[in-house]
């Protein structure tokens, strides 16, 4: 027996699959992310129209057997289409990205409820707020603390003396967290990071969501953060983000 089911979600994946049907990566507010098919939704525009593509937030209905893993996605209705993403390269790449991030650090089926208002958040700012790149490493610490991988930034992991500006420090990816000069050994994959960056990183994934696109991190920082929580989801993933390679290809070609 199928049963229906209505939800929200933000598409993280769309894909052309047949003559007209497509496969998408949806994360929904109610069951996680899903996995779903809309049956003639390249020619059906009334019932689908531009609502499935990749960063729409939507009302969903969808269908499934129980034991179903893909589901039947029945119709949807756009809530916030994010035009000022898909105009915009910039935004386009950065939206891109937080969607990739998500599909990683995710489950199928799984809800996960603040993980999706952050998301959804992200990309309400970027749609109607200019904000450069090291705004995401606000999202990406942030996904990290959501999803229980959250980096070791406020004290030396190995003697726990909290972070002091009389210190310097590395951060070392395999071991998810900074060491002081002292104690980190000449660690052959560590980077260094000063107190600034830690600091306002730390301010960054605990401050008041509605606030953090006020914070304005220094070149040194926006490098440094940059550097240790891209090593650290490398290190976490196994592997390159797609979205982050063209990221920075295209910065490397001055675009
Ligand atoms: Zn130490």
């Amino acid at each position: 027996m199928r049963s229906t089911y209505k939800t929200t979600g933000i598409i993280l994946s769309s894909l052309d699959y047949g003559e007209s049907d497509r496969i998408l990566t949806i994360f929904t507010t109610d069951f996680g992310k899903l996995k779903g098919i809309a049956k003639g939704a390249r020619r059906s525009r009334k019932r689908f129209s531009n609502v499935l593509d990749p960063f729409s937030f939507s009302h969903i209905i969808f269908s499934k057997k129980e034991r179903d893993t893909l589901v039947l996605i029945e119709s949807c209705d756009i809530i916030n289409h994010h035009p000022g993403i898909r105009e915009n390269l910039d935004k386009t790449l950065f939206s891109s990205y937080l969607l990739e991030l998500t599909d990683k650090f995710t489950q199928e089926g799984k809800k996960d409820i603040e993980l999706f208002q952050l998301l959804k958040h992200f990309l309400a700012v970027l749609d109607t707020e200019n904000h450069p790149e090291e705004f995401i490493r606000f999202f990406e610490i942030r996904l990290l603390k959501l999803s229980g991988y959250e980096p070791v930034l406020d004290r030396c992991m190995h003697c726990k003396k909290p972070v002091s500006h009389a210190e310097a420090y590395r951060f070392i990816p395999s071991k998810g967290g900074i060491r002081c000069t002292a104690c980190h050994q000449n660690h052959f994959d560590s980077f260094p990071v000063s107190v600034g960056t830690l600091k306002t990183l730390l301010l960054g994934k605990e401050m008041d969501i509605q606030k953090i696109n006020r914070i304005v991190l220094s070149d040194r920082s926006a490098k440094e953060s940059k550097v240790i929580l891209s090593r650290f989801i490398y290190h976490l993933l196994g592997k390159d983000m797609k979205s982050l390679q063209v990221l920075n290809q295209i910065r490397e070609m001055g675009i």
